[in-house]
């Protein structure tokens, strides 16, 4: 499953997130502080080994 770091713009919160997560933070803003936050806020996350 793919997962993403969200960086919130607003209270700068980094939560790590799953793709369900994501479509519902970009829907209903930021869980934290309720900002508008868009596709660019996320950052998908690379695991090397
Ligand atoms: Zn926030």
């Amino acid at each position: 499953m793919s997962r993403y770091e969200f960086t919130c713009p607003e209270c700068e919160q980094t939560i790590e997130v799953n793709e369900s997560m994501r479509d519902a933070t970009l829907t209903h803003g930021c869980p934290v502080c309720s900002a508008d936050v868009t596709a660019a806020d996320f950052a998908a996350e690379q695991r090397t080994n």
